[in-house]
């Protein structure tokens, strides 16, 4: 760079933000990483490998509000005192997505939405994988974008986008974009207001362009207002688990039909697929239709989903019974519609364990489905008293528990032979687990020990 080089400081030392300090480095900023607090060892190894100076522990407010702009890590709030001097001095904070999209000409394809995203996005990079495209998987997922742009030179790359990431995007691009459903979450975020954070999510469709193509569920009445109400420039392409065959995916009988227009259609039939449940049909509909859109061909379509077997933590079969009891960890099922996904999809007889950290959780829409279907609730959360209130008399048999050993044990002696024991806590972990994989892998550890 000729002219005087411009200083980046980046915010946040994790995956994402030290990503975003190798990639500026390469592209020759003055780059100082700062973080709240402690770096872990690899990421402070990669820093030093690349001459990247840092701090940790504190954050030097002189030295980052001397920055020309900052790239902030997803998981630092707006309401952060740094930020807030970074927002009155007019200093732009931009998200690593905005800050590496500059420097990469692949074709973007962009998932967001409030449940389904990981597995959304790996479904998709497993069938691109498949039909040996030349393509990366990043965003909130995997390896940091930066760090992928700065070191690799892919055609596309496929993007989980959080909420988080998309308030500090604003000349962002997506080629195609995919928003999956919108139901409360991360509330505490956005002022308990629940527009707010419908219109962090279709900060997913700025600046696209006419040629863009938008992929929606058409079963989520909140997208559909949206969208009735906001000027969409992309084609629009809709899905929906019903069999109404007005839209580009959409169900007969036992089969997911895709319809692109000028492309051919594509039958998958249900049985076939690995991944179940009515969710995970309509992740399969938004991801078959990216790949229609970009010419993949049926063949590779349904050999892909034959083989793809879902995520960890995520419906997740435990590959045994015991006396004829099933396990299923939905770990990551963190809020109430995640659930209910979980609780539809179970045949009856479930013994359900749930709680955890409540993000102002409405547990209305789960009534019905407890009643007819939950022989007992096994509560594990430090405090239970909504749950208690909510399924007290929606249950016939409810246990409070602390800690999962506890909670696996008294779930395994209320199931029956044919029973399933369902870990779906819609609720965060923090309050007994480090976080939802911990809480997933102690449920799968305290299974096989019994
Ligand atoms: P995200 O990345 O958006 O958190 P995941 O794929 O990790 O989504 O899934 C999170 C939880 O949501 C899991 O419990 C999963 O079974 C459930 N889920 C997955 N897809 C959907 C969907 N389309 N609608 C509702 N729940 C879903």
């Amino acid at each position: 760079m000729n002219r005087v080089q411009k200083k980046i400081v980046v915010l946040g030392g994790g995956e994402s933000g030290v990503g975003a300090a190798i990639l500026a480095k390469q592209k020759g900023y003055k780059v100082f990483v700062s973080d709240s607090g402690l770096l872990k060892q690899e990421y402070k190894e990669k820093l030093q490998f690349y001459c990247i100076e840092f701090e940790e522990g504190k954050h030097s407010i002189a030295r980052i509000t001397g920055a020309d702009e900052i790239i902030k890590s997803p998981g630092i709030p707006d309401s952060t005192s740094i930020i807030l001097a970074a927002h009155a001095l007019e200093i732009p904070v931009i998200s690593e997505l905005e800050f590496a999209r500059r420097y990469t000409q692949a074709k973007l394809i962009c998932i967001t939405g409030s449940n389904g995203k990981t597995t959304t996005a790996l479904l998709l990079y497993h069938i691109l994988k498949q039909a040996n495209l030349n393509v990366g998987l990043a965003g909130n997922v995997g390896r940091s974008f930066a760090m992928q742009v700065a070191h690799e030179n892919f055609d596309f790359f496929v993007l989980e986008i959080s909420s988080f990431q998309l308030d500090s995007m604003y000349d962002f691009r997506a080629d195609i974009a995919i928003l999956l459903n919108i139901t409360p979450d991360h509330l505490d975020r956005y002022e308990y207001e629940f527009q707010n954070y419908v219109n962090s999510k279709f900060r997913i469709l700025q600046n696209m362009k006419q040629s863009d193509c938008f992929i929606y569920s058409n079963d989520d009445k909140v997208l559909i207002r949206e969208i009735q109400k906001r000027l969409v420039v992309p084609k629009t392409f809709s899905y929906t688990t019903s069999s109404n065959s007005n839209n580009n995916g959409f169900l007969d009988d036992n089969n997911i039909i895709i319809q692109v227009p000028e492309k051919e259609t594509c039958t998958i039939t249900l049985n076939t697929m690995l991944l179940q449940g009515k969710h995970n049909y309509a992740n399969t509909m938004a991801a078959a239709i990216s790949a229609k859109v970009i010419d993949i061909k049926n063949e590779t379509i349904r050999e892909s989903l034959a083989l793809f077997q879902g995520v960890e933590h995520r419906l997740e079969k435990i590959p045994f019974t015991i006396k004829g009891v099933e396990f299923i960890n939905d770990s990551k099922a963190t809020n109430v519609n995640s659930t209910w996904y979980a609780l539809e999809s179970m045949d009856d007889e479930v013994v359900w364990i749930a709680g955890g950290v409540d993000k102002g959780n409405d547990y209305s829409s789960l009534i019905e489905l407890a009643r007819t279907k939950v022989k007992a609730l096994i509560c594990l959360g430090l405090d239970n008293k909504k749950l208690l209130k909510s399924f007290r008399d929606v249950v016939p048999v409810i246990v409070e528990t602390y800690s999962m050993k506890d909670a696996v044990s008294q779930a395994y002696k209320q199931a029956g032979k044919d029973s399933t024991v369902l870990l779906s806590p819609a609720c965060a972990s923090f309050d007994l687990f480090e976080n939802y994989v911990d809480r997933g892998n102690q449920f799968k550890q305290e299974v096989r020990n019994l």
